[in-house]
């Protein structure tokens, strides 16, 4: 199973529009991030969590043809602005699958209403097939099970997911003890860390590492990375040896 990193950054990307901060006007490749999104992948199943603004730029650039499935943490503008570009993946496959909390599937439909219509339908619009995500209650795509993990991003639910050995949590500041059963033996886990200094609703490194401590996966990977962080190269240098800053179009494979 391959995890491809479709973008890594904080809300407004980096570079920041406009921004003369020093890592927005690096040159380096891992400082430049797109909106936080993976792909997950191997023969026959394939699978994307979030669909931000980047979308479009996100399939084309990993080469992504085909979605078995979108699935939603949950619905800030930076996870989800991008669903009208599942377009040309609804013109060769048909309805889209789209995953998510009643919540964040009620929050898309008003927001994307065209997309959910069913009735006097615009004839280009795509269309999706929504499923209700409840925690403690497994997935089945595909051949796949997956397992949604329960997270707090300050007063907001957010999913995180986990397939096979493979854990993705993004947007979280708390998480309940009770849902560590959920991420025990781990080769992979996948956490935000959006900087140095402390923030209300996402772990700062401090509390990512704390948190991966804890989990103890063999491997964690940083996302969710504001340009106030620092430069890639030099952050790298200062995290554990099992603790890696992610970064866009780096691909990794899992067992
Ligand atoms: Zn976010």
């Amino acid at each position: 199973m391959k995890i491809y990193f479709l973008g890594t950054g904080t809300s407004q990307g980096i570079p920041v529009i406009g921004s003369s901060h020093f890592v927005c006007l690096s040159e380096d490749h891992k400082d430049k991030r797109l909106r936080v999104s993976v792909w997950i992948h191997e023969e026959d199943f394939s699978v994307v969590i979030d669909c931000g603004p980047d979308f479009r730029q996100q399939m084309l650039t990993s080469k992504c043809s085909h979605i078995d499935a979108l699935l939603f943490t949950h619905e800030h503008a930076d996870h989800t602005a991008g669903l009208d570009d599942i377009r040309p993946f609804y013109f060769k496959q048909g309805d889209i699958p789209v995953y998510g909390h009643q919540r964040v599937l009620a929050n898309l439909a008003k927001r994307f209403d065209y997309i959910f219509e069913k009735e006097n339908k615009y004839p280009g619009a795509p269309s999706v097939m929504p499923f209700e995500v409840v925690n403690n209650q497994n997935i089945q795509i595909k051949n796949q099970e997956i397992i949604p993990i329960n997270a707090m991003h300050g007063n907001l639910q957010v999913f995180g997911y986990r397939i096979k050995d493979f854990v993705y949590l993004t947007d979280v500041k708390t998480i309940d003890t009770s849902e560590l059963e959920k991420l025990k033996h781990i080769d992979v886990l996948v956490i935000n860390a959006l900087r140095f200094e402390p923030h209300n609703t996402h772990f700062n490194i401090e509390e990512a590492i704390n948190f991966i401590n804890l989990v103890q996966p063999k491997k964690a990977y940083l996302t969710h990375i504001s340009h106030i962080l620092g430069l890639h190269e030099e952050v790298q240098k200062q995290l554990p040896e099992n603790v890696f800053l992610a970064y866009d179009n780096l691909e990794i494979e899992i067992k």
